[in-house]
């Protein structure tokens, strides 16, 4: 199932799409909810980021062949980082290219939309924990990531984290196919069977540390091709079973 977050005559809802038509829902996508009858075709609505986490946690050279093309090692555990939440945009929105950086890069990765509140899960639960799965792209600054040797400041520049366009339920971790496209020409391309650390491993070593809430999103890497983008670029995300992610640059 697709959720997908939107507004419509200026109020903001969540629905299940399917078939280019959202059916409106009722209630809580993180508990219990119901589809009503209310439906509206895809094309009428603004389409919003499908959630407001308290928090994005990103995973960092998670996929061998992207930390070599950094000519960086693979950690020998998890190497995480935060994005503000205020760094999200919709799909369909600019990427606002900072004055203070000579290169930003996109970063294709599937997202992981956590379902409840939760601390200390152990790998063989995680998936319990999940609601869904969505696109982000993790924009970078790579020059100010490079010169400092932090992620912070690289990472979090408001417009820096493409969110949707739905989340979808089904699907397994391990079997996505993620690509990224730059006006048009393909230049990320892998699978999510790939990672280094698995889901569950990421979901056990990252609540040991801190509390996720329901809508937390977790980044789980980037697989190689990375590069810049430039004013008047579009940069599109695809994950088959999920959707594109499409956001113009500026
Ligand atoms: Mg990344």
């Amino acid at each position: 199932m697709k959720l997908i977050r939107f507004t419509y005559r200026d109020s903001e809802a969540m629905g299940v799409l399917k078939d280019g038509t959202i059916s409106v829902i009722s209630g809580s996508p993180f508990s219990n909810f119901i589809i009503t009858d209310d439906t509206i075709p895809i094309g009428t609505v603004k389409i919003l980021p499908p959630v407001q986490p308290s928090k994005i946690i990103c995973v960092g050279k998670n996929y061998a062949e992207h930390a070599k093309e950094l000519n960086s090692n693979v950690p020998p555990e998890p190497l995480i980082f935060l994005k503000p939440n205020t760094s999200i945009i919709a799909p369909e929105e600019y990427i606002v290219l900072p004055p203070s950086s000579k290169r930003v890069d996109y970063e294709g990765e599937l997202a992981v939309v956590i379902k409840k509140k939760c601390k200390n899960v152990k790998k063989e639960e995680a998936l319990d924990y999940i609601l869904g799965y969505t696109c982000l792209n993790d924009v970078t600054a790579r020059d100010i990531q490079q010169r400092e040797g932090k992620f912070t400041r690289a990472k979090s520049f408001d417009t820096f984290a493409p969110l949707g366009p739905v989340i979808e339920t089904d699907g397994r971790w391990d079997s996505f196919n993620i690509k990224t496209y730059l006006n048009g020409e393909l230049k990320q391309s892998g699978n999510t069977g790939n990672m280094i650390f698995g889901l569950p491993v990421l979901i056990e070593f990252i609540s040991s540390i801190m509390t996720l809430l329901e809508g937390d999103v977790i980044s789980t890497g980037t697989p190689p091709g990375v590069g810049p983008m430039k004013k008047g670029d579009v940069v599109e995300i695809e994950i088959d079973g999920i959707g594109e992610l499409r956001n113009y640059v500026a």
